[in-house]
C-alpha cells in the first residue's frame, strides 16, 4: 500500500463530512431552539383594530407567535433588533400566476414549455414574491403539476416562498376563455389541459377531479377575459346551471370557488350560485354590490392588473392582438372606477394583483391603487391582512398577530398608514419563524 494513499482517504473522508454537515443546512431553513424576541419599534398586530404600539417585543416560537410584551423584554443573544422600524403581519397575496410573467411571446412558448419549466420559473417568482413581504399567496392559475409541486416543496421547506394555496388548472368552459385560441386545430388538441367542461354533469365531474388532483380551492372563468385571443367580449360564459352545478360541488368538498368575471352578468350569475368570491369585477353594478354584501362574497380587484394592461394597450409597439389590445383599453381605467363604486358601497375587498400579469414582487403597488380607489390606507393593509386571511379561509393561521398566530412578519421604514407606499420597500421578512430577508 502506497504510504500516500491513508493521508488521500482522510482528506476524502474530511470533505465527504464537511459535505454532509452542510446538507442538512441546506435542505431546510436553519432551525433555532427556545424563543426569540422580536424587539419592534411601532406594531400594527391587529388591522382590523388598526392599533399601532410603540416598544413591543413579539416573541415567536415553533414558528408561531407565543406572546406580545410591553418594553423590549428577553434573553440577549435570543433577540432580534427592529427597534427602528414599522411591523405588521406578512401580507397575503390572494390572486398570483407563479408559474410565468405575461409577454411578447407568450404563444410560442406555451408550445415549447413543459411543466417543469412552470415549476422552475415558480422557484424563482416564489421567491420575489416573498422577499416582497408576501408571506401567503393564492395561486390562482397554473398547469396543476408544477403548481403543486412548487406548493408541496415550499411547504416542506426545501426551498424558500410564501404559503400557496393552489387552483391549479382554471376551469373554463369548452370554446370559453381557459380553452387555447389562435392555434391550428391540431395543435390546439395538443395543447389542451384537461381543465373544460360542458353542462352541469360534466362541470361536477370536473370539480371532483380538480379537488382529487390536489386543487386547494376552485378558480373559474365565468366571463371572457382581457388577455385572450378571443374575439367574444367579456360576458357571461358558463351557464346559470353550470356555475350551480361547480359551486355546490366545490362547497360538498369543502373548497371555495372564485370566478375571474368582468362582464356584469357574468358577475352577477356567479354571485346569485353562492360562489365565494369575484377576480375582477370590471363591470360589477348596483346589484352586484347587494349580492356581495348579502352573501358575504369578497371581490379581489386586482388594480394592478388593470393598470398594467391599460400601460400595454396604450404602447403602439403593444405585443397584444387587436382583440385583447381593445378589451385592455377599456378594462383598465374601468377598474379603478369600479373599486371605488364596490368599497363606497360597503362591499368586502381582498387584496389580490393577477401577478404575472405584472411582475412578480411588484406586488405592493396594488396598495396605492387601492388607495386611489379611496380606501384609507390602513383599509388597504387589512385588504391584504385580516380580510385576505378570512376570504381564503386562513383567519386562524395568518393576517394578524397574536398568540398562536404564525409567526408571518415584515418590517418597513416610515409608517405604512401614512404612505402605503413605504409596503414597496420591505426591508425584513420572517415566515413561520424563519427570516428570510433582513436589510
Ligand atoms: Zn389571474
Amino acid at each position: 500500500m502506497s504510504p500516500r494513499r491513508p493521508a488521500r482517504a482522510r482528506a476524502a473522508w474530511l470533505a465527504l463530512a464537511a459535505w454532509l454537515a452542510l446538507v442538512p443546512a441546506l435542505a431546510s431553513p436553519p432551525k433555532q431552539d427556545g424563543p426569540r424576541y422580536i424587539h419592534v419599534g411601532r406594531l400594527l398586530a391587529d388591522p382590523a383594530g388598526g392599533q399601532v404600539l410603540s416598544r413591543m417585543t413579539v416573541v415567536v416560537e415553533g414558528g408561531r407567535v407565543v406572546d406580545l410584551r410591553e418594553g423590549y423584554v428577553g434573553t440577549p443573544g435570543q433577540t432580534i433588533d427592529l427597534s427602528d422600524r414599522f411591523v405588521l403581519p406578512g401580507l397575503i397575496d390572494s390572486h398570483v400566476h407563479l408559474g410565468h410573467e405575461n409577454g411578447p411571446d407568450d404563444k410560442l412558448l406555451r408550445t415549447v414549455r413543459s411543466a417543469a419549466d412552470l415549476a422552475i420559473n415558480g422557484v424563482a417568482f416564489a421567491r420575489l414574491t416573498l422577499e416582497a413581504g408576501f408571506t401567503t399567496v393564492a395561486d390562482l392559475g397554473a398547469e396543476n403539476e408544477a403548481i403543486f409541486a412548487l406548493r408541496d416543496g415550499i411547504a416542506a421547506g426545501k426551498l424558500p416562498g410564501p404559503r400557496i394555496l393552489a387552483a391549479g388548472n382554471v376551469l373554463s368552459p369548452h370554446g370559453g376563455e381557459g380553452d387555447l385560441f389562435g392555434y391550428r386545430g391540431d395543435v390546439t388538441r395538443a395543447l389542451q389541459r384537461p381543465n373544460l367542461c360542458s353542462g352541469a354533469d360534466d362541470c361536477r365531474r370536473l370539480v371532483r377531479q380538480q379537488v382529487q388532483r390536489g386543487a386547494d380551492l376552485i378558480k373559474i372563468v365565468a366571463t371572457g377575459a382581457v388577455l385572450s385571443d378571443a374575439d367574444a367580449g367579456v360576458d357571461q360564459q358558463f351557464t346559470d346551471a353550470e356555475l350551480q352545478a361547480i359551486v355546490d360541488t366545490a362547497h360538498a368538498l369543502g373548497r371555495r370557488v372564485t370566478a375571474h368575471a368582468h362582464g356584469t352578468a357574468g358577475v352577477n350569475a356567479f354571485l346569485r350560485a353562492s360562489g365565494d368570491a369575484i377576480e375582477h369585477g370590471t363591470w360589477l353594478d348596483q346589484d352586484s354590490v347587494a349580492l356581495f354584501k348579502h352573501n358575504g362574497a369578497w371581490l379581489v380587484p386586482t388594480l394592478l392588473a388593470g393598470d398594467t394592461v391599460a400601460g400595454w394597450a396604450a404602447d403602439p409597439d403593444s405585443f397584444l392582438s387587436p382583440a385583447a389590445k381593445a378589451k385592455a383599453a377599456s378594462v383598465g381605467p374601468a377598474m379603478l372606477e369600479m373599486a371605488r363604486r364596490a368599497h363606497a358601497g360597503g362591499v368586502p375587498i381582498a387584496f389580490g394583483t393577477d401577478s404575472g400579469v405584472s411582475r412578480h414582487g411588484d406586488n405592493a403597488r396594488e396598495f396605492g391603487l387601492l388607495v386611489a380607489a379611496g380606501l384609507t390606507p390602513l383599509e388597504a393593509v387589512r385588504t391584504a391582512t385580516v380580510n385576505a386571511a378570512a376570504h381564503l379561509g386562513l383567519a386562524d393561521e395568518v393576517g394578524r398577530l397574536a398568540p398562536g398566530m404564525a409567526a408571518d412578519l415584515i418590517a418597513v421604514d416610515g409608517d405604512p398608514l401614512q404612505d402605503v407606499d413605504v409596503l414597496r420597500r420591505v426591508r425584513f421578512v420572517m415566515k413561520a419563524g424563519v427570516i428570510h430577508k433582513d436589510q
